[in-house]
Formats: structure tokens, C-alpha cells, sequence
């Protein structure tokens, strides 16, 4: 038998994460499992994103790029996304998009493997990572992209033909997390460069990018940054003086206000900025940050833990004879911090439970995913959450013509 609800509301008493659910706005009446894909906003964002309009630029106008730090957003921002991915000051910039981020890792490891000319990446990884690599192999012209489907696959994929490989570390659709250490060892030794995409990984657990050669992630998901918050790209220090990267914009010029006719890159994890900082983007995720410093990440896995585990379990003990199927890896050393289960008609009966207000999301062809963001996500509303799925499948609540309809975003 898993947990009651009276033991669940024990586990929140004892929670030492349970002080940090205030420091978000959460609507009343709402179970948020989506952390995962757009993070819940820290109850500062507003005041900071009215300080830095009202203040830094109202305030100083354009003086503001020095006065108020504009100008070096960026980095100080990497500078404290890097504890939470085992990096280093100087070795993390923020900026961009992911897929952005991508672009200029991919390219700069392509740079610093000439003569190699295979990009290998997992087509089933989240699209954006994939698209943005056949738009590159296309454009840069002779080279291929070898598929793997996994990282089982990838003694086979490695030759000496191989620059680099892109993986996500946890898999957006099913939640499974992969080994990084040996993976990236693994990469390494057959001479080609390790990028990590840490989009799922960052803000669910501490991650260690020590040892991969470049990184990505996106700081809107289990960091609260705000919807469109810039990404972040790491760079192994090994290569900072030699990576050269496709986007060579004025940021990540030596120096950019000495307008030269041709592009010299700057020093350090500078190169990898592009060009001006959306300014009021940094404030929310700023803000986000100032709550990170004083989370302590391995209460968060352990918690990340406790509610995956037991989210699996009363799913599968209250909806045992409806059709589920669980799709995320059972040992939760294996898992990230979300929980996907397969239905045959997962688009209407998540809608359903939306309207319920257990907010999960869908991803095609049939997968229900439940993000669990374990700074505010409660293990009374894990208990309420598999209730409620298991009502709207035992009452048929998804057969409703009006959860049929698929809406634009997923
Ligand atoms: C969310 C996500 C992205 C998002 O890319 P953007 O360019 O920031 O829109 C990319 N890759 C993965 C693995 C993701 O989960």
C-alpha cells in the first residue's frame, strides 16, 4: 500500500525544502507538474523586472549598460548559474536561446576536430537539438550526422570519423537520465568532443559538467527564469582560448566598442557571447537565482526522489486496470525529475485533468508527463494528483468531445 494523504501532509511538515514553496506564485486550486517545462515565477520576478524598467532604466537610460551591469549580464549571471552544473566563474554565459546555445557548441567543437566530419545525436532527443544540427551540417556542407538511439549505442557510432556528440542528459519524453560520467569518458576517448544539453538536468539535481567539453541548458524550466529566459552555454576552460564558434556578433568581440572593421574574438567565455543581452529577461531569472544560492541540491534530488517514487507508485495503485503504462525508468537513479506514463488517449485525458487542475502536459503520440519541481511541488499534491487521474480515467471524464481538440502548444 503506498502513502495515505495524512502521511503525505506529514512528509511536507518534515520537509526542509517545504520554506521554499512561498517563494513562488503558485494559483490557488492549481497542482503545477509542469516545473519542468516553464517554471513557476519566484514571487521577487516582479518587483525586479519593475526595478530594472523603473530604476536601471528609467533611471540611468543608457548609462545603465555600465551603472547598472548591463553590459556584463551575461557573465555574472553564468557566474551563478555554474554551482548549480559543477562549472567554474568564468566558464558559463548566458544569452540566446538553447537552440542558439547549440549552434555556436556544436560549431565551435566542429572547429576544434578538423579533419572529422560525423555529428553524432540522438533523433529521438528533444527536435530543436536535432534540427538545428541538420541545419548546420547542411550549411557547413560535408558532414554527416550519424544517429544513435541512445547512449547503448554509442560504441558502435564512435570512430575516428566522429567531432562530436550531442545528448540530452535527461530524455524529455520518457524522463530517463544517462549516465554523463561514463558517456562522456566514453566520447572522449575515441578523440571526439562531449555536448551536453542540460535543459532537463539544471535545477532538478546538481549536475557536473566538469569533465564534458561544452553544455547547454535552458534557464525557464526547474530554474524559474520566465518564459523566453536566456539559455546558458559552458565551455570547458581547456578550450576557451582555441574554440571558435559560428556567431561571431559584437559581444563576443575583443572589444566591442572599438567598432574594428574585422572580428577578433575576446578572451575567455566572452566569445560566446552574440550580441546585446535582453536585459529585461535577466531580471526574473536573476531574481530566480537569488533563491538557488541558498538550495541546497542535494535535498532537491533527494525530494526529486521521494516524489517520483511515489507519484509511480499511487498512479499505478489507483489506476492499475485503466490503461496506463509507465514510461519513465522504474529505478529512479535512472530518472529525472519527471514521470511519464503512456495512454492510448493521453491527449484527452490529460486535458481532463487539466480542467481538474493537475496541470501536466502531453507529448506526441501518447505520452502524459508530470514535472516535479521539488521547491514548491508538495507530496499531498502528488497524492491529490494521482486521485484525480485516476477519477478521470475511471469516470471516462476524457471522452468528453471538447478534450479532442488539440490546442497549439502541447
Ligand atoms: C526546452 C528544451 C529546449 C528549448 O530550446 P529553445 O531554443 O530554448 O526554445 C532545447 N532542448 C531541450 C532538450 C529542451 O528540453
Amino acid at each position: 500500500m503506498a502513502l495515505s494523504r495524512a502521511e503525505c501532509v506529514a512528509l511536507d511538515a518534515a520537509d526542509p525544502l517545504s520554506r521554499f514553496r512561498d517563494e513562488f506564485v503558485l494559483p490557488d486550486g492549481t497542482i503545477y507538474l509542469v516545473g519542468n517545462s516553464l517554471g513557476a515565477p519566484p514571487r521577487a520576478a516582479a518587483a525586479a523586472v519593475a526595478r530594472a524598467v523603473e530604476q536601471e532604466w528609467g533611471g540611468r537610460l543608457v548609462g545603465a549598460w555600465n551603472a547598472s551591469g548591463w553590459f556584463d549580464l551575461p557573465l555574472t549571471t553564468g557566474d551563478r548559474i555554474a554551482p548549480l552544473i559543477g562549472a567554474g566563474p568564468g566558464q558559463v554565459a548566458v544569452g540566446d536561446s538553447t537552440s542558439i546555445a547549440i549552434v555556436k557548441t556544436v560549431s565551435a567543437a566542429l572547429g576544434l576536430r578538423p579533419g572529422r566530419r560525423v555529428i553524432v545525436s540522438n533523433p529521438a532527443d528533444f527536435p530543436t537539438d536535432r534540427y538545428v544540427v541538420e541545419g548546420l551540417a547542411g550549411a557547413l556542407g560535408g558532414y554527416e550526422i550519424r544517429d544513435v538511439s541512445g547512449p547503448d549505442a554509442l560504441p558502435d557510432a564512435l570512430s575516428g570519423e566522429v567531432a562530436c556528440v550531442l545528448l540530452s542528459e535527461v530524455d524529455y519524453r520518457t524522463g530517463a537520465r544517462h549516465d554523463t560520467e561514463a558517456i562522456t569518458a566514453l566520447v572522449q576517448e575515441s578523440g571526439a568532443l562531449m555536448i551536453w544539453d542540460l535543459c532537463h538536468s539544471v535545477g532538478a539535481y546538481q549536475v557536473d559538467v566538469s569533465a564534458a567539453d561544452f553544455a547547454v541548458g535552458c534557464t525557464y524550466k526547474y530554474l524559474n527564469g520566465g518564459p523566453g529566459a536566456p539559455a546558458f552555454v559552458y565551455v570547458n576552460p581547456r578550450h576557451q582560448d582555441e574554440a571558435r564558434h559560428l556567431l561571431t556578433g559584437w559581444h563576443g568581440h575583443a572589444a566591442p566598442f572599438a567598432f574594428e572593421p574585422g572580428f577578433r574574438p575576446a578572451d575567455g567565455i566572452r566569445r560566446f557571447t552574440v550580441s546585446t543581452p535582453p536585459v529585461m529577461s535577466f531580471a526574473p531569472l536573476n531574481a530566480s537565482l537569488d533563491i538557488w544560492e541558498h538550495v541546497d541540491l542535494a535535498a532537491v534530488r533527494a525530494k526529486s526522489v521521494a516524489l517520483t517514487s511515489l507519484f509511480i507508485e499511487l498512479v499505478e495503485e489507483f489506476c492499475a486496470p485503466y490503461g496506463l503504462w509507465l514510461v519513465s525508468p522504474r529505478d529512479p537513479e535512472r530518472r529525472g525529475s519527471q514521470v511519464s506514463f503512456g495512454h492510448p488517449d493521453g491527449y484527452p485525458v490529460m486535458r481532463a485533468l487539466i480542467d481538474r487542475g493537475v496541470h501536466g502536459d502531453f507529448r506526441a503520440p501518447d505520452v502524459l508527463r508530470f514535472g516535479f519541481a521539488p521547491l514548491y511541488i508538495r507530496f499531498a499534491d502528488v497524492h491529490d494528483a494521482a486521485v484525480l487521474l485516476a477519477e478521470v480515467l475511471k469516470k471516462e471524464h476524457w471522452r468528453d468531445d471538447r478534450y479532442g481538440r488539440r490546442l497549439a502548444v502541447t
